[in-house]
């Protein structure tokens, strides 16, 4: 059986290397970017339980490689940027274990060593279609190193090639965005915070939110973020030190020495922030009429206010892995069978995870009563579903 991958991202990684593992499957992984290029990856992630527990299931030596890596993720706390604490809620509340903080590029780095193999970089695609003999297989052909390969008879065509997915734009039509209405920036710093910082947390004055954590070895990722109106561009004006330093500063004027340093060091590294909208897009895990499986942001755009991106597309492809790896080894080769069963399992948790965390992005908009938003996610309705958010990893993975 022949299987190829599009990308070695978060999803592509994983999956390749448990797939790899079945007697009998060819599987090729192709990665546009040089296996050390992580230049779109200069960011800090925070990883929900929910993916540690079903990376566990299904790969717990790839587990523990990532949790070397990181800090665990235990605490969640939010205040107002004058000091005022909302909610402060230990994970184990909501969770059966921490989650993790990393910077983006070492868990590449530790994914795409564990991938292995059957990653090859620097891969340019230059075709991709449905295979001439048989119209339910694909064919995909790539440029490498100045050389041209191709592969016919792909029976499993696996995109996960991220949020602009030229696979799922090339099979299965253009995506559409919603726009959310906030736009979002991200910076990594050095950690001169001396102690100030370290788990989770997020800060509001209004609805404009700071979010801060620790990542290893000695760095400090800071997201800021604030109403827009829906289709606009963010106004160049509101990135500015000054206007900046005014949208954090609380009203009386005096911010806590946590929001202090925040709005110090965001102030000071305008220039290497990366900005951008928050965004939704559908959910598609294949193909209509022939063997293709979207997984991870490939799949799904989902607004970053849970955490959940990087967190979605791990526990997308440990599902995955699951339900390949048992059906291949009962015999049952039936792929359009597999992906109507993978796109079963995930669905509805999708659609959920997805709501779930554009209700939580309400202290964000326009108009928003931080206090009051923030002060209901303490209440037993939210705890419910953040519990269900970090504990359903789905049924397969529950049995592992
Ligand atoms: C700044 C920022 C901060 C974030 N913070 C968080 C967070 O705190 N927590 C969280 O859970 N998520 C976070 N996310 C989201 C998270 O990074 C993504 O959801 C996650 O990386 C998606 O994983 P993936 O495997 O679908 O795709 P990716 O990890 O994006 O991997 C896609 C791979 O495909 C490759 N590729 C793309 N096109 C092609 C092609 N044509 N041919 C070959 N290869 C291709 C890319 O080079 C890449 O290696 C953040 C995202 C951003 C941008």
């Amino acid at each position: 059986m022949r299987i190829v991958i599009i990308g070695a991202g978060v999803a592509g990684c994983v999956m390749a290397r448990q797939l790899a593992l079945l007697d009998g499957v060819e599987v090729t992984c192709l990665e546009r970017v040089t296996r050390d290029d992580h230049s779109e990856a200069g960011t800090g992630l925070n990883v929900g339980p929910n993916a540690v527990k079903a990376l566990r299931a299904v790969d717990p030596e790839l587990t523990d490689a990532v949790t070397q890596a990181s800090f665990s993720w235990k605490n969640w706390r939010i205040s107002l940027t004058d000091g005022t604490v909302l909610f402060d809620l230990p994970l184990s509340e909501v969770a059966e274990g921490a989650g993790w903080r990393i910077r983006w590029s070492e868990l590449y780095r530790v994914l795409r060593e564990a991938a292995g193999a059957s990653v090859a970089y620097g891969c340019e695609i230059s075709a991709l279609g449905r295979d001439a003999a048989d119209p339910r297989k694909t064919s995909v052909a790539w440029m490498q190193d100045g050389k041209e390969f191709r592969l016919d008879g792909i029976d499993l065509l696996i995109a996960c090639d991220g949020r602009y997915s030229s696979v799922r734009r090339t099979i299965s039509g253009e995506v559409p965005v919603r726009q959310v209405g906030v736009a979002i920036s991200r910076v990594l710093v050095p950690d001169s915070s001396s102690g100030l910082i370290d788990d989770y947390e997020q800060w509001f004055n209004g609805p404009n939110r700071l979010l801060s954590f620790r990542v290893p070895p000695d760095h400090i990722y800071i997201a800021c973020a604030f109403p827009i109106a829906p289709e606009a561009d963010i106004p160049p004006e509101r990135k500015t030190p000054e206007a900046l330093r005014a949208a954090y500063t609380p009203p009386h004027g005096v911010p806590s020495p946590q929001a202090q340093w925040m709005i110090d060091t965001v102030c000071s590294n305008v220039a290497d922030t990366h900005w951008a909208r928050m965004q939704e897009h559908d959910v598609l895990y294949r193909a209509a009429d022939c063997n293709v499986l979207y997984l991870g942001d490939s799949a799904h755009g989902m607004v970053p206010t849970l955490g959940q991106g990087a967190t979605q597309a791990i526990e997308d492809a440990a599902n995955a892995v699951a339900l390949i790896t048992r059906s291949y080894r009962n015999g049952e080769r039936d792929v359009a069978h597999w992906l109507k069963e993978i796109e079963a399992l995930r669905k509805e948790r999708m659609r959920f995870v997805m709501e779930f965390s554009l209700a939580a992005t309400d202290t964000m908009l326009a108009g928003a009563d931080p206090v009051q938003g923030t002060r209901h996610k303490a209440e037993p309705p939210f705890r419910r579903k953040l519990s269900r958010l970090y504990r359903d990893v789905g049924p397969l993975l529950d049995k592992t």
